[in-house]
């Protein structure tokens, strides 16, 4: 069993970028400048967004926070986001979620100009992408296929099940590993909360991906020997052992899976550090578009 090392291939990842970074540098060009929106004090963004900005750094990138109080409206979101759309210094940008409730998300989302979505959450990339158009990926999905590159493991002609159907994780992985390409060309199928008899479905999997928080979801009875598991879910449970108190779980039961599989991902340190990754390497290519 190989235990895949997310952290390290993102550490690659950031590393290549700087390089190229670098050499824009020395060739007299300003460097790539993502800018992320963050609303409110929600712990949990406030990180992201705080890691996200400490990778810019590492790449060389210019990066800005831009903060906004939790009682802004809906039309002041939408007035930034068409600032940072006309914004030429700005290559690419996020709006960090979730937004409180009286904001509709997907209505945000639709205003970014869709060469600027370095999250690759808006209709038109996820349309391209679904069409194998060339478009901005959604971060977890595509760093999940980084990591199948990097670690070699062969898709095509494999049967490849995903276990979430959300519009980040579930329905875009399904979608690239359906296309005729290289990572790809996977007989997939998808489960969700209405599939009845899970287990019937994972056991045919020769890649199995989930993406669904709910920890020991995917138990060693559930998996056929050699398969290859992409644990996306992260779930926080109380822990009476570190010294935070709570510590992370993924949606495979990993002690009793991991033995059986080929490869597979930890919790932390698999797919996850992807994540800021593919966010990079989306922006170097806004960048490069523009
Ligand atoms: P969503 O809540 O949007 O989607 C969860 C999916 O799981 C839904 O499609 C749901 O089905 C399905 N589901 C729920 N219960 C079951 C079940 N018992 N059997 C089968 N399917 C089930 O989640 P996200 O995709 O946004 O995130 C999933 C997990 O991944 C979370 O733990 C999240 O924290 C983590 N995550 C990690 C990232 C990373 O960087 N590593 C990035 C993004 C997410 P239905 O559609 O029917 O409701």
């Amino acid at each position: 069993m190989t235990l895949i090392d997310g952290k390290h291939i993102s550490e690659q990842i950031i590393g290549e970028i700087a390089r190229e970074v670098d050499a824009l540098a020395r060739a007299g060009r300003r460097p790539p400048h993502l800018v992320a929106v963050l609303v409110g004090h929600d712990g949990a963004s406030e990180g992201y967004v705080a890691a996200k900005m400490r990778a810019c750094a590492r790449c060389g990138f210019r990066s800005t926070t831009l903060r906004l109080e939790d009682d802004v409206t809906q039309q002041q979101l939408l007035d930034t986001v068409a600032r940072l759309n006309a914004d030429d210094t700005v290559d690419g940008f996020i709006v960090q979620l979730p937004l409180p409730p009286h904001i509709d998300e997907q209505l945000i989302i639709e205003a970014i100009d869709y060469r600027k979505d370095v999250d690759g959450f808006h209709p038109v990339n996820v349309g391209r992408v679904a069409l194998g158009l060339p478009g901005f990926v959604a971060a977890t999905p595509q760093g999940i296929i980084t990591l199948m590159e990097r670690y070699g493991i062969a898709t095509a002609g494999r049967r490849c099940v995903v276990v979430g159907r959300s519009n980040i994780v579930g329905k875009p992985v399904a979608s690239l590993l359906m296309r005729k390409a290289q990572p790809g060309n996977c007989t997939v199928t998808i489960c969700h909360s209405a599939t009845p008899h899970l287990e019937q479905f994972t056991r045919q999997a020769d890649i199995l991906i989930t993406a669904v928080g709910q920890p020991g979801l995917v138990t060693a009875g559930m998996v056929r020997p050699g398969v290859a598991v992409f644990d996306v879910g992260i779930t926080r449970v109380p822990s009476s052992s570190t010294p935070s108190g709570w510590h992370l779980l993924g949606d495979v039961d990993f002690d009793s899976v991991a033995p059986l599989c080929s490869f597979i991902t930890p919790i932390p340190g698999g797919v996850g550090p992807m994540t800021i990754a593919s966010l990079m390497q989306n922006t170097l290519r806004a960048y490069q578009n523009q």
